[in-house]
């Protein structure tokens, strides 16, 4: 996960819910490093066709606009340098990238160098991996990470594979994205007894050999996502969601700030309890999401402000937790 580009938010590492670590026996290097991933998963066709998401048509079979998304998220890049945004799939965003003028094409050419608007995947889809041959998956790869290299320069290529939601994975898949030169592979749905085994395991993260008569070069770090690809439980502000925001003007009733940190607390202390490291990706977004992307941000920001700075000792009760936005 060296080159994906997250809010970070660092909270002090315990031993799962061991809330009786003492202060000074702690450094920064225990502190436990939760990356928030704003990102949203744009099908394209499901329900409906790749028109009627791109345009938000027929909206009763299901309510997705794919340039909404696109039309909110981009100001809120451009209005904040710490606000970063995740984007897979190319077939959208070539058809919202024809429809901006030129001072926009500008915009988010900037965007893009400084990588607070980072390509992941980028593929014209996101491909099936069941049913697919491979002429296909590297047709459909070549077309979209084209469109990337012609329109962004060889600086914006992505080293993430990201297939949150493809129903079960192939060797063949995790061969050909290492040699697609990807460093990285995400996905978020495995068989559950799998996912138990490898929770219980701590083998979440692995280094997937795809091919035996590659060898090595079929080789890629592959992670399994905690929440599927979904925020925690809780912690979904976008206007899909039903979660509360953060209130915190402390006049009112619903002051949710302390509830609110305490419960995100507990939610990556048990996370990192089932990986090895002390960095967790919190995927914060799913199906169609950000179309209104200021529900987001604006909680976003306030829950890195408030874990960071209003908590007050550890688990329930932690302190000393920093917050910036970073590359790692
Ligand atoms: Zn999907």
């Amino acid at each position: 996960m060296s080159t994906l580009i997250f809010f970070l938010a660092l909270i002090w590492l315990g031993s799962g819910f061991d809330c009786n670590f003492k202060d000074s026996t702690r450094s920064e290097e225990d502190k436990l490093q939760v990356h928030l991933v704003p990102h949203t998963h744009n099908d394209v066709g499901w329900l409906k066709t790749v028109d009627e998401y791109f345009y938000g048509a027929n909206n009763s079979i299901q309510h997705a606009g794919v340039q909404y998304i696109l039309d909110s998220v981009i100001p809120q890049l451009r209005a904040n340098k710490t606000k970063r945004f995740i984007y897979v799939e190319i077939a959208f965003f070539e058809r919202w990238w024809n429809e901006q003028d030129h001072h926009m094409k500008t915009e988010v050419t900037k965007l893009v160098q400084e990588k607070r608007l980072e390509f992941i995947n980028a593929g014209w889809c996101m491909n099936d991996e069941a049913a697919t041959h491979y002429n296909a998956i590297i047709d459909q790869m070549t077309y979209g990470l084209n469109f990337v290299q012609e329109t962004f320069g060889p600086d914006a290529r992505p080293r993430i594979a990201w297939h949150i939601d493809p129903f079960g994975h192939s060797s063949e898949q995790a061969s050909l994205f290492a040699q697609m030169s990807f460093d990285g592979f995400f996905f978020g749905r495995i068989d559950y007894a799998d996912k138990d085994l490898r929770l219980e395991q701590k083998r979440m993260e692995l280094v997937w050999r795809g091919s035996r008569n590659l060898g090595e070069g079929s080789d890629i770090f592959t992670g399994v996502l905690y929440n599927g690809y979904n925020p925690p439980k809780g912690f979904c502000f976008d206007q899909f969601c039903t979660d509360p925001p953060i209130q915190d003007d402390p006049r009112l009733f619903d002051l949710n700030v302390q509830e609110t940190v305490d419960k995100f607390v507990a939610i990556t202390n048990l996370q990192a309890m089932h990986y090895k490291t002390k960095h967790i990706m919190l995927t914060m977004g799913s199906d169609f999401m950000y179309e209104n992307a200021n529900l987001w941000y604006k909680n976003l920001d306030k829950l890195i402000k408030y874990v960071n700075a209003v908590s007050t000792g550890y688990c329930s009760t932690f302190k000393g937790v920093l917050v910036k936005p970073t590359q790692v």
